[in-house]
């Protein structure tokens, strides 16, 4: 509290990050859903070729080389990318370009009760307000939950952070058939990770009122570049860039762009780096099953497993702490049997499974 702070910053209840371990201290970081692998090849030669002049010039706007490569990269025009400062940026955009501000009569922002905790912080800070529909069994997203609500629009993560279920295209069509009248923001910050991939991108064509969230800091390795896009119709696109100018003009900086640009082009090492954690997700869940978890199917690059009877999960997060593996924990009714575990190399999975599996072990003996 300050005196010095308006009544919102005073009120206000920040987003609050998952642990990042001090520096030299030896973890494994399985906490804040990054990724094992190092970013492309490409961006190290980037890095190295790039010329540091440059930078006493402001970047281009628009990121039109990125733009670029990511519009060829989902088949759409570069007029159709939007890029920000990650993809927080990039939401906290389309919250106050899309949605109405709090007033007696305005509408709702829907979103599922269990999802990203960043969408409650910018919808307080935003003034706007929201409803949270309430997922059906083992956090099933079902659309007709989502229909014949009136709102002033939707944001839904898919997959679903943390509980790491997604939804089909099919469901976000009944979704978007649904409120013609509503934007809907598809945040794909997990997408990539889905097994088949798919996208929500194939549906613009057909519906002028979505907007699908991507970031380069899962898939792409690249959570300390901080980019992230949305891709749209040219409609809300500009709608975007306009909320973007009346904030900072300059969200995504010269060397941001071309590194971002250059890991966008490397596909095939994307979708190697993918299908390695597709596979490690595969064996920690397994592994998690076999010792009395409950894991749904993730399509993330996390699971989220509800701890065995006679395990608290507070504790067992605590003592995986204390041997210097970090994983999330949240203590929230509803969320608090379990564990979201961010998919690491297979030595760090076998790590984290014999570690797991010593303390099941000692709370089954003790
Ligand atoms: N959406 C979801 C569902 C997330 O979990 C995250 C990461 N915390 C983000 C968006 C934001 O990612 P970034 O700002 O790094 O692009």
């Amino acid at each position: 509290m300050s005196k010095f702070w308006n009544r919102k910053i005073n009120e206000i209840e920040p987003y609050v990050a998952g642990e990042q371990p001090k520096k030299g201290e030896q973890v494994i970081k399985l906490n804040t859903n990054e990724n094992p692998y190092p970013p492309s090849p490409m961006t190290r030669v980037i890095l190295r070729t790039f010329d540091y002049s440059n930078l006493r010039l402001y970047p281009d706007t628009n990121a039109s080389g990125f733009a670029e490569a990511a519009a060829k990269k989902e088949g759409v025009l570069p007029s159709q990318i939007f890029a920000g400062n990650g993809s927080d940026e990039v939401l906290a955009l389309c919250f106050q370009t899309f949605f109405e501000k709090e007033s007696r009569t305005s509408l709702p922002v829907l979103s599922p009760e269990f999802s990203y905790s960043f969408y409650p912080v910018f919808e307080r800070f935003y003034d706007i307000r929201s409803e949270l529909i309430p997922l059906r069994e083992n956090f099933r997203l079902d659309p007709s939950d989502y229909t014949g609500i009136p709102n002033c629009g939707i944001v839904i993560a898919n997959p679903n952070a943390p509980t790491s279920r997604a939804i089909s295209l099919e469901d976000i069509e009944v979704i978007l058939k649904g409120n013609p009248d509503s934007v809907v923001v598809i945040d794909e910050a997990y997408g990539d990770f889905t097994d088949p991939y798919f996208t929500a991108v194939s549906l613009l064509p057909r519906y002028p009122n979505l907007v699908v969230v991507k970031t380069m800091s899962k898939s792409y390795s690249l959570a300390g570049l901080r980019v992230g896009y949305a891709v749209a119709s040219e409609e809300l696109i500009e709608g975007l860039k306009r909320a973007r100018d009346s904030f900072n003009s300059y969200p995504t900086d010269r060397l941001a762009q071309v590194l971002a640009a250059g890991a966008i082009r490397d596909e095939a090492y994307h979708r190697a780096c993918t299908d390695k954690i597709i596979a490690t997700r595969r064996y920690t869940t397994e592994a998690l099953r076999e010792l009395g978890f409950s894991v749904p199917d993730s399509s993330a690059n996390f699971i989220f497993a509800k701890v065995p009877e006679g395990i608290d999960a507070e504790s067992l997060y605590k003592n995986l702490r204390a041997r210097g593996i970090l994983v999330r924990y949240f203590k929230t009714e509803g969320l608090d049997d379990r564990l979201r575990i961010t998919i690491g190399t297979p030595e760090d999975m076998e790590e984290f499974v014999d570690e797991v599996r010593q303390e099941v072990n000692n709370a089954k003996n003790g």
